[in-house]
């Protein structure tokens, strides 16, 4: 999908990396491209998303959301999925991966902890050693997931360098593979350089595969796709099937305490081109090339890029983007907790605030609920009154 054969989208992706990872990158690109034919490796994939993520996830109505925005509302429940997020699609393809691969140990870098947890799981069920880096300051603020991890066997190594959050886990889990090459490195969104971004669009391609024959099942057709962007994999995973359709495509951006505040994880507005983790997007730099640290109230938005498929639809316009606030993500949380129930992730909350920012009247929108806020509950505790 649209991609060129060295993982380019357009001018944004590629490999810019070490010669020390060249070989275990290429021998990863290998083996995805033979995998991702292989009928038994599919069906095995298939099999445990069904059996034991709990797939497909369901395509609900919120009644009450639609009535208020006067227009027909569905949440696709990646919410539902075991271990909380749609993060599971990807650890479970992955791991998969390195098993056919004969890996004996995985790697994986985590923000929020849901990457952590959704991967710390898979090799619990598959029987290998993982190694989970993790900012210091994260693991401060996403506690719960970080006694998960430990629950299911996983290391939890902390990332103590610059804002202490998930870019300084990914370098250092990228140092840790140039050092290991032997390792299996998995990525948790469409970051990183190729062949990642296509191997973790392919494996979260399946929320859009399902929305397409759920929608089809009630026949109708949705008109806007809704999705937070931290480096972007549950929005591609809910826009990939309908990248060629006459369908709005919309994205929530951390944006913090506001873009003029210094303090934003908003990259479609305050990034540029460069590098970063091995591949050409956009990300927050200062004129120098430093990268500017991220903020969001988010753990899983705040990072300062975005991935090269993203930068490319940004581009061309394909996807319009919106940055939303702290405030506005909480406000959209604690409105569909008391109007449906559920306690969104904040990062999904960023996805409902989306509702207040665009005229959606009469349409039919699916907003792609990422995760579950059980993670969030203390956030959410101390900060709405
Ligand atoms: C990690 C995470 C995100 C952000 O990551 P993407 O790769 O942009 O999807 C969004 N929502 C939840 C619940 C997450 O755990």
């Amino acid at each position: 999908m649209l991609i060129d054969e060295h993982g380019f989208y357009g001018e944004y992706g590629g490999a810019y990396i070490p010669e020390m990872l060249h070989q275990p990158v290429e021998e990863l690109k290998k083996a995805f491209d033979s995998y991702k034919e292989d009928k038994t490796f599919e069906a095995e994939y298939l099999q445990l998303l069904k059996d034991y993520v709990g797939r497909p996830t369901p395509l609900y109505k919120a009644e009450n959301l639609s009535t208020k925005y006067e227009a027909e509302i569905y949440l696709k429940r990646e919410d539902l999925n075991h271990t909380g997020a749609h993060k599971i699609n990807n650890s479970i393809g992955q791991v998969l991966l390195a098993k056919r691969m004969n890996k004996k140990r995985i790697i994986a870098e985590t923000g929020a902890g849901q990457h952590g947890v959704a991967t710390a799981t898979a090799c619990a069920l598959m029987g290998l050693e993982c190694k989970v880096f993790m900012g210091e300051m994260d693991i401060k603020r996403q506690a719960p997931n970080v006694s998960r991890m430990k629950m299911l066997g996983a290391e939890v190594i902390p990332a103590s360098s610059g804002s202490k959050t998930l870019k300084d886990a990914t370098n250092e889990a990228i140092r840790y593979w140039i050092n290991n090459p032997d390792t299996f490195y998995v990525i948790g969104s469409v970051v990183g350089p190729h062949p990642y971004p296509q191997i973790v669009a392919h494996f979260q391609s399946i929320i859009s595969k399902e929305m397409k024959q759920q929608f089809k099942a009630i026949q109708r057709q949705p008109e806007v796709i809704i999705a937070c962007v931290g480096g972007g994999s549950n929005a591609v995973g809910a826009f990939y099937h309908y990248l060629n359709d006459p369908v709005k495509l919309l994205i929530a951006e951390g944006g913090g305490k506001g873009l003029d505040s210094g303090l934003s994880a908003a990259t479609s507005v305050l990034g540029t081109d460069g590098i970063i983790h091995g591949s050409k997007t956009i990300l927050m730099q200062d004129e120098n090339g430093q990268i500017t640290e991220p903020y969001s109230i988010s753990a899983g938005l705040d990072y300062p890029g975005i991935g090269p498929l993203h930068a490319h639809l940004i581009k061309y316009q394909r996807v319009e983007s919106f940055s939303i606030t702290d405030e506005e993500a909480l406000t959209a949380a604690q409105q569909l907790a008391k109007m449906e129930g559920i306690i969104p992730a904040l990062e999904s909350a960023h996805a409902l605030a989306t509702l207040e920012k665009v005229d959606l009247k009469n349409k039919c929108v699916v907003i792609n609920l990422s995760g579950r806020g059980d993670k969030d509950l203390e956030t959410y505790i101390s900060n709405i009154s």
